[in-house]
């Protein structure tokens, strides 16, 4: 691949030079064996280029195109949606819509973090027809690509973001309502929690569940060590 075209790849992975900057560095410390930055990058790039033309589902039918995920590989916190809507099928970027601009709020006002610092991507990375919920066939189709994601990145917490992505981690049904604001342990890295809580598009739609999201958000802040 040239230079161009790497460039362009990894402007669609939704990487920028921010991961450079002495704060991410630092991240870096966290990171088992001797990967680098160069590393992660690397390794998500050539990840996101071996299925970015994935027909492993009926979803690939309706797709303008795969959405990856996006952000920061050094975060230590990892947001999992359900799939992409309209608006990151378009762009292809994860959660660019309202619900995403509100997840960002969250994050800057009660992280304290800008999205870039983040990573966010979804369990199915295609756009299920009508913003339907991806069916359980759909989403284990797509769950190797996100469990490998989520090997590279391999942060500290994996914030579900409503019960599809719970289950789509999980692999078994649950209850976002009795669950959320709880961890779990991630059934493939003994070092990563799981944590639980509602999918922003829920509160765009329940508004008076806005305050148990913060309050999630800042559980979540307390065990990223934030
Ligand atoms: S949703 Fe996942 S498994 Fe299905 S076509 Fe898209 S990338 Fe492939």
């Amino acid at each position: 691949m040239g230079a161009k075209e790497t460039a362009k790849a990894l402007e669609v992975i939704g990487f920028d030079e921010i991961y450079l900057t002495k704060r991410l560095t630092d991240g870096n410390k966290r990171i088992p064996g001797d990967r680098t930055i160069q590393d992660k990058r690397g390794l998500l790039l050539e990840h996101f280029n071996s299925f970015k033309d994935c027909t492993k589902c009926e979803l690939h039918k309706s797709r303008t195109q795969v959405v990856f995920g996006d952000g920061n590989p050094y975060s230590p916190v990892v947001f999992v949606g359900e799939a992409p809507g309209e608006d990151e099928d378009r762009q292809g970027r994860p959660f660019v819509g309202r619900a995403g601009k509100y997840l960002n709020t969250k994050i800057e006002e009660v992280l304290g973090l800008r999205r870039e610092e983040v990573y966010i991507t979804n369990v199915c990375k295609c756009r299920p027809p009508g913003n339907r919920k991806p069916t359980p066939l759909e989403i284990s189709a797509c769950f190797p690509y996100l469990k490998k994601e989520l090997d590279i990145i391999e942060p500290k917490v994996i914030c579900c973001l409503g019960a599809t992505a719970g289950e789509g981690i999980l692999g078994k049904k649950l209850s976002i309502t009795k669950l959320r604001g709880q961890t779990m342990p991630y059934p493939y890295n003994t070092k990563v929690l799981v944590f639980l809580t509602y999918h922003p598009a829920y509160i765009l739609r329940n508004p008076r569940a806005d305050g148990e999201f913060t309050e999630d958000m800042r559980k979540l802040k307390e065990l990223i060590g934030l």
